[in-house]
């Protein structure tokens, strides 16, 4: 029997190697609104800034607020009486606004703006008694906070399999909405076995999976077609990454894999790759993507083409606790130079 020649890199096995780099990608607006309101609260209000639940889901954008002086708790109860709390981009149940004022605590909240219309549409159907199925991933922030807006009226469906076990008071009153970012297709999967149970199903007035979210994944499936390999830069407990690489893999793609960083990466997913395609999650900062592009260059993989399927300009401001206060911080400094408001220097 002929022995395995040892793996000597991708050298010898890609004829034409290239990187093939979906846009858009990575930060969508609401997790760059959410990273910029815990880095203003930092400079506005010193340390510590509590912060309920990862602000966003990647690692390093936690490590890096963690130095600056943000202090990420589980429970609002953790955070001393008379502290300020920021919740989350992915949102939070009207119960834990409740516990902070209990606690004594000044709040910022930092969701998402998308996800607040999804909790708007909760209350507003459960106001009109639908019975709400909530299509998301059991057990994910936002699917708590958004089921937490009215408990009495939501159910949670986990995908088609969920179907058949949900029971309805009114079939002709029942309306689906949906976690945020969840896979389009999927999402659609589960709505079509849910109206072949309830013909009534009532449909959101408008997508509640956001714009960055299947904007990523249109890309990625334009992207994963074409390539090999697919290296999705994105944290283990990212729905939207996640959900890029089953994207990647449905398109196509030999394999997808997710890493935090490149050093995650493996030589041996390079064996017999001609074509390697990048992308990252919403929450991902593009340093961390520059630094895989850098590691496949070192590689041979040093031909980067860009793959846009859509232009992003959607911007969302800051939270509005923020806003006021940065407004009273301008009005006084205003004040001090003596009414002009512009710099004499
Ligand atoms: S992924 Fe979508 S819903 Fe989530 S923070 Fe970004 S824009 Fe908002």
């Amino acid at each position: 029997m002929r022995s395995r020649a040892p793996y000597d890199g991708p050298m010898t096995a890609s004829p034409r190697r290239r990187v093939l780099l979906a846009a858009p990608r990575g930060y969508c607006a609401g997790v760059d609104r959410a990273v910029i309101a815990v880095e203003k609260a930092l400079e506005q209000y010193g340390a510590p800034i509590y912060v309920r639940h990862e602000i966003v889901h990647n690692k390093y954008v936690v490590q890096t607020l963690e130095k600056k002086g943000a202090v990420f708790v589980e429970r609002t109860d953790e955070v001393p009486e008379g502290n300020i709390v920021m919740f989350s981009a992915h949102g939070v149940a009207p119960v834990v606004h409740e516990e902070a004022a209990r606690g004594r605590l000044a709040t910022i909240d930092a969701t998402c703006p998308l996800v607040t219309k999804v909790h708007k549409e909760a209350v507003r159907y459960a106001g009109e008694d639908y019975d709400i199925l909530l299509i998301g991933h059991e057990g994910h922030e936002e699917v708590i906070g958004t089921s937490g807006e009215a408990p009495d009226h939501i159910q949670l469906v986990d995908g088609p399999e969920d179907v058949a076990k949900i029971e309805v008071r009114d079939p002709e009153r029942v309306v689906w909405l949906s976690q945020t970012t969840l896979s389009v297709d999927e999402t659609m999967e589960t709505v079509d076995a849910l109206k072949t149970k309830f013909p009534g199903l009532v449909s959101p007035p408008s997508d509640d999976i956001c714009y960055a979210t299947q904007n990523r994944q249109t890309a990625v499936k334009q992207m994963g077609a074409d390539s090999d390999l697919v290296i999705v830069v994105g944290s283990r407990n990212s729905s939207n990454s996640k959900r890029l690489v089953e994207v990647a893999k449905l398109a196509g793609a030999r394999e997808a894999y997710l890493v935090d960083y490149a050093d995650e990466i493996d030589e041996t997913w390079l064996e017999g790759v001609s074509t390697v395609g990048v992308t990252s999650g919403a929450s991902v900062p593009e340093v961390l993507v520059e630094q895989v592009l850098e590691w496949l260059a070192e590689r041979g993989y040093a031909d980067v083409e860009i793959v846009k399927t859509a232009e992003e300009s959607i911007t969302f401001s800051l939270p509005k606790e923020l806003r006021r206060d940065l407004r009273e911080e301008a009005a006084n400094l205003v004040a001090e130079r003596g009414g002009s408001g512009a710099s004499q220097e």
